[in-house]
């Protein structure tokens, strides 16, 4: 397994519609373990192919967000070429986050509740409903698939104001690896336990 490097916000992977998974091979549950290893190093709810450059419709959702932390050892969610099947009319209004957006936190309105249908990682069918953070992770991660990330759902001048953290985020980030040199990514203390 290797932690792959996730791509920050504007990377133009982001705005690339992921194509479905045909291929049920061994590079696939490679690139599933891959992306679980690099989810958990930075502490992710989900995390979506697009995020790491690789344009599949493939997301990992942390059961943790269905179950709260009674699942925080369970494996993860694996969902693949998922479709939306049903989202309630009650909306729910929660702060969001997006590891394509270190730094950033958003209040985003979604659907409350949302049924998806998806194979996983043997190429059978299932599916999986979500309420609350669940909900809201499936459709964060969905969205990601079809090149849509989370300022698109706030309003102009939210969205100018979380840009402008990002962007600063990311110059720190960039001034830090300057002044650290060419050794790589600094380890990071999980706050996973
Ligand atoms: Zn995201």
């Amino acid at each position: 397994m290797a932690a792959l490097e996730i791509l920050p916000y504007p990377n133009e992977s982001l705005r690339r519609q992921a194509r479905p998974v045909t291929e049920f091979d061994a590079s696939l549950a490679r690139l599933v373990s891959d992306m679980e290893e690099t989810m958990n190093a930075e502490d992710g709810v989900g995390l979506a192919a697009t995020q790491v450059g690789v344009d599949l419709q493939l997301l990992l959702v942390h059961p943790y967000a269905f179950r709260g932390s009674d699942a925080r050892d369970e494996p993860v969610v694996v969902i693949i070429n998922p479709e939306v099947i049903w989202q309630s009319d009650e909306t729910n209004t929660a702060e969001e986050g997006c590891l394509s957006f270190p730094d950033v936190f958003i209040h985003v309105t979604r659907p409350a509740k949302v049924r998806l249908r998806a194979l996983n990682l043997k190429a059978e069918p299932f599916e999986i409903e979500g309420e609350g953070l669940g909900a809201r992770a499936l459709l964060h991660e969905v969205d990601h698939l079809r090149g849509v990330v989370m300022i698109d759902h706030v309003s102009f001048l939210q969205r100018q104001r979380a840009l402008k953290k990002h962007q600063k985020h990311q110059a720190e980030l960039a001034a830090e690896a300057r002044r650290k040199g060419p050794v790589g990514k600094t380890a990071k203390v999980s706050t996973a336990g």
